[in-house]
């Protein structure tokens, strides 16, 4: 069942395969740290997650890449008003980063580079777009020439849109037209991030970031390249341009972008001062799996209207899955299954459709659903599943680990209950679910799950 992926570059689903054999080249436009992630940049994050699993899921190997952006103009800023290095700045916010990855059950990427180590790099490839002649120096910096490069706009489809920043008056730039973009921001001796370079001291613009990182980690051509919408312009537009313009070569195969998360309409943004971030989610005591979980309902190119009622509905269902895979693991162990074939292909077509998530997860729940089905063959399968979807479900299988005190009541209460006595079992009921523990009698002897 081929793998097909929706290309931004050419609006179309096109089957994937690499370009040679080896490894998916995968490369993710990482986090600015600069503040913590809220959950619309994280959800970008997710979906790069997905992409990768649902490659392995077809049997390829994938080399995944993302960078952290630890020097920019928001970073700069944020540790001027912090009074702290950068470096101690970004730190902080990059530790916070990769904790909300991990409990996003988020895999980690085989390579993290991180700007600010590969400057000479980007030294390098300004050098080389200057010595071409697509990168000119200005008084304030060395600048890209649009129109250098023809291919300009093709992946945002922006020629109308060219047309008219270029006629935009341009006297107060030192650049040659407006839609030209800094590959290197000159900095006097005075300010303390900036990097000696052969056209002058300063400092890295956004753009030629990646472009430097991703050839040097990854190569001139990549198989996949990744993004929220909002990077299809410029920032995605001008890595092409850059780093097509000095490679000689297509800079990524696959272009996939992440739909937005808007809150009442606007997108979630730090300016618009709506975020949300993993920690609010803990305030009302909602786990971060279960944000993950509202994302797989909703397909990835989609925009996603963020309410609480929403992320509510989506807390009931992933509960309501857990206690299912509980309960099917109390039947039978894990292990002693076998996935059912006609499910798996089912769910391989969807989730290959472009990663059709919200589909796949009402596979699942036909599954669960599907009575003429052993619950061993059942497990296994979604056990099986949740290689993709990521959503923990294994842990719903292992036993709970009780306090000492909830131990002795269920005891006590699997005591009173043999000998009749059912007023103080009832009793002790009410005594394991004030310690917070729901109590179940099943057919295989009572069953506790937490409230
Ligand atoms: P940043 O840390 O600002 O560089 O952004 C990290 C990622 O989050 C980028 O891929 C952005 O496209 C994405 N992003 C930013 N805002 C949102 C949003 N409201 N919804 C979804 N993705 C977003
Ligand atoms: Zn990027």
């Amino acid at each position: 069942m081929a793998l097909t992926l929706y290309n931004t570059a050419t609006r179309q689903k096109k089957v994937f395969e690499t370009l040679k054999p080896g490894p998916v080249s995968f490369y993710t436009c990482g986090p600015t740290v600069y503040a913590p992630a809220h959950i619309g940049n994280l959800r970008t994050f997710v979906t790069s997650d997905w992409w990768r699993r649902v490659f392995k899921w077809n049997g390829f190997e994938v080399k995944a890449v993302m960078n952290v952006t630890d020097v920019d103009d928001k970073t700069i800023k944020g540790s001027e008003i912090a009074g702290v290095t950068l470096a101690n700045f970004t730190s902080q916010y990059e530790k916070i980063f990769f904790v909300d990855l991990e409990r996003l059950n988020i895999e980690l990427p085989s390579a993290i580079p991180h700007a600010t180590e590969y400057i000479p790099e980007m030294i390098k490839m300004i050098k080389t777009l200057i010595e071409r002649g697509t990168a000119y120096i200005a008084t304030d910096g060395v600048y890209f020439k649009i129109k250098s490069f023809s291919r300009y706009g093709e992946l945002a489809k922006l020629s109308v849109m060219k047309e008219t920043i270029s006629r935009i008056n341009n006297d107060e730039y030192s650049k040659e037209t407006a839609i030209d973009f800094a590959l290197w921001k000159f900095e006097p001796t005075t300010v303390e991030v900036a990097w000696d370079a052969p056209f002058g001291r300063g400092r890295p613009g956004w753009h030629i970031e990646c472009s430097a990182m991703i050839r040097a980690v990854l190569g001139d051509t990549i198989d996949i390249h990744l993004g929220g919408t909002d990077l299809i312009f410029p920032h995605h537009e001008n890595e092409i341009a850059q780093s097509e313009s000095a490679n000689g070569a297509t800079l990524a195969r696959f272009w996939l972008h992440s739909a937005f998360v808007n809150v009442v309409g606007a997108k979630m943004s730090k300016s618009l001062g709506n975020i949300i971030t993993l920690k609010n989610l803990a305030e009302k005591n909602i786990s971060p799996l279960v944000y993950r979980y509202l994302l797989l309902t909703v397909h990835y190119r989609t925009l996603l209207n963020f309410t609480w009622e929403s992320l509510f509905g989506a807390n009931t269902a992933y509960q309501k899955l857990l206690n299912q895979v509980a309960d099917l693991a109390l039947v039978e162990p894990t292990t002693s299954g076998t996935p059912i074939p006609e499910y798996l292909n089912k769910f391989t077509e969807v989730v290959n459709d472009d990663l059709n998530l919200p589909v796949a997860i009402s596979v699942v729940w036909r599954l669960l659903d599907d009575h003429s089905i052993l619950p061993a063959d059942t497990l296994a399968t979604i056990i099986e599943f949740d290689k993709v979807l990521g959503l923990d479900l294994n842990s719903a299988t292992q036993p709970l680990e009780l306090p000492p005190l909830v131990k002795q009541l269920l005891t006590d209460r699997e005591v009173a209950r043999q000998a009749g006595d059912f007023t103080h079992a009832d009793t002790l009921r009410q005594q394991i679910e004030a310690n917070g523990y729901i109590i179940e009698d099943t057919a295989h002897g009572p069953k506790l799950r937490k409230t």
